[in-house]
Formats: structure tokens, C-alpha cells, sequence
């Protein structure tokens, strides 16, 4: 296994999905490669916690 380069799909930044993410990706069962940057699946989990969490201020009871 070597390291690999992969240019995110959302903001085209080539970054390196290295040997021991490849294996921790074959060890959890992941067939596919990740498609986004680091800065990008963090900022798209917060925007999942974010939605779920809501309610600050939204829901009045
Ligand atoms: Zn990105």
C-alpha cells in the first residue's frame, strides 16, 4: 500500500489519504476512497450536528 492523492470533491484540494487511513478504512469496512478533504468532512459533520441539535432560539415552548 502506498500513499495516495485525492482532490476533494467539493473544494478541489489534493490531499493525501495515506497508508494508515487505508487501513482503518479497510478495517471498518469501507469499499470506497473518501471523497472530500479533511477541512470538508469536518465542516459537513458539524453541518449534520448543527441541523439535528437546532433549536436554539427556534423552538419556543
Ligand atoms: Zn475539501
Amino acid at each position: 500500500m502506498a500513499d495516495k492523492v485525492i482532490s476533494c470533491r467539493d473544494c478541489n484540494t489534493e490531499f493525501i489519504f495515506n497508508e494508515s487511513e487505508q487501513a482503518f478504512y479497510k478495517e471498518k469496512g469501507f469499499e470506497n476512497e473518501p471523497q472530500r478533504c479533511p477541512d470538508c468532512r469536518r465542516a459537513r459533520k458539524q453541518q449534520r450536528n448543527n441541523n439535528r441539535g437546532g433549536g436554539y432560539g427556534g423552538n419556543r415552548w
